[in-house]
């Protein structure tokens, strides 16, 4: 068993909770290993000592004092005031930018505007002479530059 495994199982062995042959095997490592026998002693003065403190039961004052503090809204603190401060931030840029966005839009498709606004107006209307060469565009009928540029030599 090596150093780390020990030391895992020190606060087990001082509570008596490890099985037997462990028990034995930390025993056993403790009595070679000056560390974890540093270790072990470190520990169970530890548990001396906070086994020694006088054991104090909680007055009924502080038990209803804490049961109102835990019942209170806790009071903002200075992180909630910042985050709430960022979100405010972020919400009002959100809203320039949708409103930016409904104003653009407002004046790319006025409300008179045929259906189909900018990209109406981008379409392309073959001329005469490739409507004529080619049978599936007639003369009424608009084409987008992709749909011209395919006839084109
Ligand atoms: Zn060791």
């Amino acid at each position: 068993m090596n150093c780390q495994r020990v030391q895992n199982l020190l606060s087990a062995l001082i509570d008596q909770e490890l099985e037997s042959n462990q028990k034995q095997e930390v025993r056993r490592h403790l009595v070679g290993c000056r560390e974890c026998h540093a270790e072990h002693t470190t520990l169970l003065q530890l548990k001396e000592c906070f086994g020694n403190l006088p054991k104090t039961e909680p007055r009924l004052d502080t038990l209803a004092g804490l049961r109102l503090r835990f019942s209170e809204k806790p009071a903002p603190t200075a992180f909630s005031a910042r985050f709430n401060l960022i979100l405010l931030r972020g919400l009002s840029l959100t809203g320039v930018c949708l409103l930016l966005f409904l104003m653009v839009t407002a004046l790319l498709y006025p409300a008179g505007a045929p259906a189909g606004g900018v990209a109406a107006t981008n379409n392309f209307t073959a001329p005469a002479t490739v409507a004529a060469a080619d049978q599936n565009f007639s003369l009424d009928q608009s084409v987008t530059v992709y749909q011209a540029s395919l006839d084109l030599p």
